[in-house]
């Protein structure tokens, strides 16, 4: 059994009262190692020692920074196979889609933030022969990154390389459900020599050691990833306290497609739009309305690929569902399916925990399920499940379309396949989300500003939208007359 650590003040540690919470490899129901259970005095410490460390840290020239993160993204390359595993087991993801997708996105946002950092310029504003302005941008000083357990390394890094990049010291606390990765950073932290307390990663629960960070009086910044639930919880702390919030929180997103798309491309993409990570992610559509021409054709090419995806051990190559993150999100999503059948709902497919025999056989796997016959307005498609569930609707106009998807508190993504040019514009610019894919899903370019709408989240990630939120903006007036 592991024993996992703190990262503080540049050192491995273990957490002051000696708590430690249970990680379970969600396929297997096994308790695989032990996670810090973090407190004030940890934090105290952790808060110390970045206090300490920014004032060198926050003057150290970019290039400097850029290399050090840069030499994480290699490090983290380096232990590749190690990071995929350890991320697989941790989330009960399958093992090759943190080979493709988790691990080398956590590498890349340390290479793009090392390069990002030396794009980032300033404006000036020039009124003739009167004045100049120029905006200058600073590091804030010490800031908290807090990320949820569907893409555990890959939202932990998101916020934490432009938050050094920027010239901040971190205190950043990755979800108890999924520490493996975080920790195994800490020691390619320590291997690459980043200076003590520049960053500290603190293990724990999100009630105690998150709500601590939260409401920290040097803690200037809080990033957050995870719940709009958490999220209005540490925007009720924190915004009397005036820091600054980012958050990016829940969704419930909508797919539109219509009959002139791309079929076998739309059809192909939305089944991994659906159920990739077992639909634990933000961004996947769990909402599908089709045009009604195409409705009948869709639903049955819809379910039978469905069916046909494996289930299984993550450590296996050939399965494309894994199990769900924990015993307790399991229990959540099963229970949406009783729910949809009592709101008038017919599960076409799916529906059931699948059973697995051997190593997996106490482990939590979902099949993957598809509802039709279900309302807008109704919970199941009203609430974020999160899981490996999606609904199907006709739609016969376009306005239709567009006010269904518009018809939630969320606001994160959404995705529409059309080949008429016209409209994939129109309803790109009507549709209330942050973020619209138009034939394609989960493309990114990390430039882009990231982040959603209404009850999705506030604030923006992503390329130089980071960068000015990790940094704190002084306008300078020259008097030139
Ligand atoms: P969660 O809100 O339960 O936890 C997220 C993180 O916050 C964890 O580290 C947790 O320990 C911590 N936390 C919980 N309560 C806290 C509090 N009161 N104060 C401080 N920290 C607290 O979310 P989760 O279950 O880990 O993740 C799933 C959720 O995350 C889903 O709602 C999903 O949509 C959302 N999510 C959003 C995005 C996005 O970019 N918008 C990306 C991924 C996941």
């Amino acid at each position: 059994m592991q024993i996992l650590q703190n990262y503080i003040d540049g050192k491995l540690q273990t957490p002051i009262s000696g708590k430690y919470l249970d990680n379970i490899e969600p396929a297997t129901g096994i308790v695989y190692s032990q996670v810090p259970d973090s407190n004030e005095a940890d934090i105290d410490v952790a808060v110390s020692a970045a206090q300490r460390a920014f004032p060198l840290w926050s003057k150290t020239d970019i290039t400097t920074r850029s290399k050090y993160l840069q030499k994480i993204a290699d490090l983290i390359e380096l232990n590749f196979e190690k990071f995929s595993e350890a991320e697989s087991m941790d989330s009960g993801k399958p093992v090759k889609l943190a080979r493709n997708l988790d691990i080398p996105r956590a590498a890349s946002n340390f290479s793009f933030f090392a390069s990002a950092i030396s794009q980032f310029s300033s404006e000036a504003h020039i009124n003739s022969n009167t004045t100049i302005d120029y905006t200058l941008r600073s590091p804030i000083g010490v800031v908290g990154c807090i990320s949820p357990w569907n893409l555990p390394l890959y939202l932990f890094t998101w916020k934490i390389a432009p938050a050094l990049a920027a010239g901040n010291c971190v205190i950043a606390k990755p979800s108890e459900v999924t520490p493996y990765t975080a920790y195994l950073l800490s020691e390619i932290c320590i291997e690459a020599g980043l200076p003590a307390g520049v960053l500290n990663i603190i293990h724990g629960s999100g009630s105690n050691t998150g709500a601590t960070i939260v409401k920290h009086p040097a803690i200037k910044a809080i990033s957050f990833t995870g719940s709009t639930r958490a999220g209005k919880e540490i925007a009720g702390v924190a915004a009397p306290m005036f820091k600054k919030l980012s958050l990016e929180l829940g969704g419930k997103n909508p797919v539109l497609i219509f009959a002139d798309c791309d079929y076998e491309k739309m059809l192909e993409t939305t089944i991994r739009s659906s159920f990739t990570n077992q639909g634990q992610i933000c961004l996947c559509g769990s909402r599908i309305y089709v045009e009604a021409n195409i409705y009948e054709k869709f639903k049955k090419d819809f379910v039978q690929k469905t069916k046909q995806l494996s289930i299984g051990d993550p450590k296996s190559e050939e399965n494309i569902i894994g199990s769900i993150v924990s015993e307790q999100h399991f229990l959540k999503i099963m229970s949406y399916f009783s729910l949809a059948q009592e709101e008038g709902g017919t599960i076409l497919c799916g529906g059931n925990q699948f059973q697995l025999q051997g190593r997996c056989a106490n482990g939590r796997f979902i099949e993957p399920t598809v509802i039709e016959g279900l309302p807008v307005s109704c919970r199941t498609n009203q609430e974020e499940i999160f899981g490996p569930v999606v609904t199907i609707y006709p739609f016969h106009t376009e306005e239709q379309a567009i006010e269904m998807a518009n018809a939630t508190e969320y606001g994160l993504a959404s995705i529409i396949w059309t080949q008429n040019l016209s409209r994939a514009h129109r309803v790109a610019a009507n549709i209330e989300s942050g973020i619209v894919w138009i034939n394609c899903w989960l493309v990114r370019d990390l430039r882009t500003p990231f982040g959603g709408v209404k009850n999705s989240g506030v604030g923006r990630e992503g390329g130089l939208e980071a960068l000015r939120f990790f940094t704190e903006t002084k306008n300078v007036t020259i008097n030139l007359t």
